[in-house]
């Protein structure tokens, strides 16, 4: 092991973007894993603890904690097993740790995703949702310990990539000139669908992304271009933007990732083949390029590269989105609980496709928003709406299923 070895932790590495960040080490050995944590999927966390050997393993409940501490006897590991939110800010702001992967799904990363940012780590930002749900608090946060918040969104990413290279006292790139930034979307897959079948569309379908292999909540967030409408509150927070310099464009063919308007009338673009092994080795090495083991972009195999603007009736969760963006304050967090609900419970079966906006949108307009909220009164609110969307799903459940 070399001094230049750097010590990660992973959240959520037994995930899509976990998977994928494991894939980057496997190609520079420079990395070196201390922390691996996984919710309850301990046979693959034990896989990989068997190939990374981290010094800490973290499960989310106590009955998981014993079936992987079965695992471990079994075999001659010495690895610590922690259990919930406690291990993972242990896994986030040990003084041992480097860059933590910030890639656990949903306001559960919330928590480490903080604790990594106050203890001033290198964060690498997939989990759009913590940063959705407290933007201001999180970028204080990082100014008074000094930790790099790296968005690896591949959108964020492309335009960090950007982005000049002077940089601010946030360790952001200096965006004075900038006229806009332009969000690129696949639209998902119900682009196209009929406007008529959207509501009886399963969750198998919903899933079925043309481009990307992702987790299932990501999935269903961008069939409903919610995720789009996180990113947008999201590229806000990380870039100091206006709503009004955030612009989203379909883009089905998945290669430009995201650009940048300059007030000169340049339009700087990145483009990549849609492998979130591009944006987490850039985050990894940044400022430098490591291998990401992605391959090579080939623009001459590629169907025509394509550019229109969103229909927001086809998509009312990109509006919602854009609206709580406008709104600030505690609104995104609000969305953001809301959202979280509603998608599980289409996943589950319990309400369909076209409901989640519903939810959403009654939810919204009954939270009063707070414009300068603390921490607390996040949380407040976040289960409130949580609360909330789970009171109009259960009531109004009969009524929906019999449409
Ligand atoms: P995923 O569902 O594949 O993985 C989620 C991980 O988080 C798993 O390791 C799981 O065990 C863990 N986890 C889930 N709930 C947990 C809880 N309550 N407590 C502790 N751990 C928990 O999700 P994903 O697709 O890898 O997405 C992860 C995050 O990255 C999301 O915020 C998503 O929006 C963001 N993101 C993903 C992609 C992608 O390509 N998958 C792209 C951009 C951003
Ligand atoms: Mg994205």
């Amino acid at each position: 092991m070399t001094n230049n070895t750097r010590k990660i932790s992973i959240l959520g590495s037994t995930g899509s973007i976990g998977g994928s960040t494991l894939s980057v080490i496997d190609e520079n050995p420079q990395y070196d894993i201390y922390a691996l944590t996984a919710l309850k999927n301990v046979d693959l966390l034990f896989q990989q603890c068997k190939k990374y050997k981290p010094k800490i393993a973290v499960v989310g409940s106590d009955e998981a904690a014993v079936e992987f501490t079965t695992l471990l006897t079994s075999s001659d590991l010495n690895i610590t097993v922690l259990v919930g939110e406690a291990g993972l800010i242990e896994a986030a702001s040990n003084s041992e740790v480097d860059i933590v992967m910030a890639a656990i799904v949903g306001a559960a990363g919330l928590e480490s995703t903080l604790a990594a940012v106050t203890s001033g780590k290198r964060l690498l930002l997939a989990n759009k949702e913590s940063l959705v749900m407290t933007g201001d608090l999180l970028k204080q946060a990082a100014l008074q310990s000094g930790a790099e918040i790296l968005p690896i969104d591949s959108e964020h990413n492309a335009i960090f990539q950007c982005l000049p290279v002077a940089l601010d006292s946030l360790n952001r790139r200096e965006n004075s000139f900038i006229r806009k930034v332009v969000l690129t979307a696949s639209g998902g897959p119900f682009l196209n669908t009929p406007l008529e079948q959207l509501a009886s569309v399963t969750p198998e379908q919903a899933c079925r992304h043309p481009k990307w292999s992702m987790g299932r909540k990501i999935s269903v967030d961008s069939a409903t271009m919610m995720n789009k409408g996180l990113e947008f509150i999201e590229a806000c927070y990380l870039f100091d933007l206006d709503c009004s310099q955030v612009e989203v464009l379909i883009h089905p063919q998945s290669i430009v990732h995201s650009m940048v308007h300059y007030g000169d009338g340049s339009v700087i673009a990145q483009m990549a083949n849609p492998d979130m092994r591009i944006p987490i080795a850039y985050g990894l090495a940044w400022p430098q390029r490591i291998n990401s083991g992605a391959a090579a972009l080939d623009l001459t195999a590629q169907e025509p590269l394509q550019f229109s603007a969103p229909d927001l009736s086809r998509f009312p969760c990109l509006r919602l989105g854009i609206e709580a963006a406008q709104e600030r304050g505690s609104a995104p967090a609000v969305l953001n609980a809301a959202n979280e609900v509603a998608v599980e419970a289409f996943l589950a079966g319990e309400i369909g496709f076209t409901e989640i906006p519903l939810i959403i949108e009654a939810v919204r307009s009954k939270i009063p928003c707070e414009a300068t909220p603390s921490l607390a009164i996040i949380q407040d609110l976040d289960r409130e709406a949580r609360r909330l969307s789970n009171e109009l799903i259960s009531k109004e459940l009969f009524q929906w299923a019999s449409v």
